[in-house]
């Protein structure tokens, strides 16, 4: 079986989003630090609530999805289509845009941590137009299982150790894990060859593949293709997040919240949007 190789790091860059909130930009931080189907991925992690406070007021998405996953802290979601959903310590959210949706992100706390990811991925010209979507994973839908070297990995999305999370049947076959493991640890696992993958550290940090090449904290680690990934938690107790999908290939054209085929459908998401008719079926 071939094995999967640290190919590239790419340090996650300070920057803010939103009404003004601070957050580590990874992926997405330039059009060229992209993992196709992957867009974008923020972390965002403080103590200090002028950090986060501002939130994300009402704000329209065309042509992917994103998915909010919380580590620490309580936001509400609402959308559009009335959707109202508690982000909760532990929890996700998996929102399809499709052709369009309005929502906001508000932190529901004026003090203590707020910390957890959002992610983009993108979608296929064939479902770029489709109906949004929105669903709401409470804590306890997240299974949490332990591993057998010690550590525990949380499966948000595609399965590990035989073991399925709640977001399955998707066309990009995205897999989400959170793995914990201890200082010296090792966490294995199998992807197929051709999907696109990569690591986040966001405490610790670990050594991958048969090269033990480092990937330090806060980085995104984009994986060479192959089958079987093999990471050992290098300097203490290591929390990192694997992600993998099968890639789209085809072009990328982003204006800001609207990611399309082409110039002419962004030209044509602003015009959606200015008139109203974003969220149109
Ligand atoms: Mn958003």
């Amino acid at each position: 079986m071939s094995t999967r190789q640290l190919q590239q790091i790419i340090p996650g860059a300070q920057t803010s989003d939103g009404a003004g909130v601070s957050l580590r930009r990874s992926l997405g931080q330039s059009q060229s630090a992209r993992v196709d189907p992957f867009l974008m991925l923020d972390e965002f992690s403080s103590d200090d609530p002028d950090d986060y406070i501002a939130g994300f007021p009402p704000h329209p998405h065309r042509g992917f999805e994103t998915v909010t996953y919380m580590l620490d802290g309580h936001m509400l979601h609402e959308d559009h289509l009335g959707n109202r959903g508690d982000l909760l310590p532990g929890g996700a959210q998996w929102m399809t845009a499709g052709r369009g949706i309005i929502h906001s992100e508000m932190p529901q706390q004026e003090s203590g941590r707020m910390r957890g990811f959002q992610l983009w991925i993108n979608l296929p010209a064939a479902e770029k137009m489709k109906p949004a979507l929105y669903r709401d994973i409470r804590p306890e839908e997240i299974p949490t299982v332990p591993l057998p070297a010690g550590g525990e990995v949380r499966i948000v999305a595609g399965s590990a150790v035989g073991v399925a999370g709640p977001i399955q049947g998707l066309s990009t076959e995205p897999l989400y894990l959170d793995v914990r493991l201890p200082d010296g640890g090792r966490f294995d696992h199998t992807l197929p060859a051709g999907h696109s993958a990569f690591l986040y550290t966001y405490e610790g940090s670990l050594t991958v593949g048969e090269d033990l090449r480092q990937l330090p904290a806060q980085s995104a680690g984009v994986l060479s293709s192959g089958e079987a990934l093999s990471v050992h938690a290098a300097s203490g107790p290591t929390r990192f997040l694997l992600l993998a999908a099968k890639p789209i290939g085809e072009p990328i054209v982003q204006y800001g919240p609207f990611v399309m085929n082409t110039r002419a459908e962004i030209e044509q998401a602003m015009d959606d949007y200015r008139n109203n008719r974003l969220t149109e079926g």
